[in-house]
């Protein structure tokens, strides 16, 4: 078998988990193939995406700030991709490209990882963002049958956005509400889930309280560097079941590996300490 080629496109992107978490089920399953890590800037992508092309590459997982111009350039998307506008995984099909969102179900396993049956009976989930990872995480909390998601974005106008793009495509109640509205919605929220970049790389996470959250609740933080972000810690101090960015992670990561590579690797406990020991390096 020839050796399949495949990477991670972004900007930044050194800093990316991907190839080592794709270098670790790679070993695992003995297939040969190469996962590189591939620096383009905004404006490069479509001739980025020519070029890895013609060169044989099987495809690429695309981050930031690729996830919705690869949507764009896209000739057949999967119902994910549709629904949220954004992508994070393509493949190369003769001469046609091919796309996912791997984040949407990605999100959807972490969740149960963590929450066991609570994850299927959210009666309330707030969604703080309003980006790529909000509208992912919008149709995750759908998926598992939210009966209601509330997004809560810095910028009211990208979070109205965000409700009309994944209207269509959801069952439970959406509705945007301006950031203050916390206040009163923090006692009906079973999920709290943070998709801004807030608390990434040290910085302040969102300014929300937990104390009135119901008993039982859960709060997950997308951010995974560092992996205890400051809300989680608050989270785990208020008794409140934590959910860290790394389960979304390896979840996508997997889901994404399998169309790439024909294997179903495993999220296990193992392949993530190989990713702690990483983001230990980086603290
Ligand atoms: P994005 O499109 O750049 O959106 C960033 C969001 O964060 C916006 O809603 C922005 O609000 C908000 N924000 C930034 N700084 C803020 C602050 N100080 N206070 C309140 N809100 C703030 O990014 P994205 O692609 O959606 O990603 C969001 C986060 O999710 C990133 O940290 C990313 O690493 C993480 N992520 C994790 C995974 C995973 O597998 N765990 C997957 C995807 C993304 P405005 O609209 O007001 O600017």
């Amino acid at each position: 078998m020839t050796n399949v080629l495949a990477g991670v496109i972004g900007w930044p992107i050194s800093h990316s988990l991907s190839p080592r978490m794709h270098a670790f089920w790679l070993r695992e399953h003995g297939i040969a193939a190469t996962y590189v890590a591939l620096p383009v800037r905004r404006h490069g992508l479509s001739r980025a995406l020519q070029s890895l092309s013609s060169a044989g590459f099987k495809g690429v997982n695309l981050t930031l700030p690729h996830k919705e111009a690869g949507y764009a350039l896209a000739h057949l998307a999967d119902g994910a991709s549709h629904a949220t506008q954004a992508v994070n995984l393509l493949l190369f099909r003769e001469k046609m490209f091919e796309v996912y969102n791997t984040d949407v179900e990605g999100l959807a396993r972490s969740l149960l990882d963590g929450l066991g049956e609570r994850a299927t009976g959210i009666e309330r989930a707030v969604v703080l963002g309003a980006g790529g990872a909000a509208r992912a995480a919008a149709l995750a909390c759908d998926r598992l049958g939210a009966h209601e998601i509330c997004v809560l974005n810095r910028t009211r106008a990208r979070a109205d956005a965000l409700v009309r793009t994944v209207s269509q495509s959801v069952a439970a109640k959406l509705a945007a509400r301006d950031w203050t509205a916390w206040q009163t919605l923090a006692t009906g929220t079973t999920l709290l889930i943070n998709a801004t970049s807030a608390g990434l790389n040290g910085t302040t996470s969102p300014d929300v309280s937990l104390e009135r959250l119901p008993a039982g609740a859960g709060v997950c933080d997308l951010v995974y560097s560092p992996l205890e972000t400051p809300l989680l810690a608050r989270a785990r101090a208020c008794g409140l079941a934590a959910i860290d960015g790394l389960g979304m992670l390896m979840h996508q990561g997997a889901l994404a590996f399998e169309l790439l590579f024909g294997a179903r690797p495993e999220v296990s406990p193992p392949l993530r300490a190989h990713l702690e020991q990483a983001l230990c390096h980086e603290a």
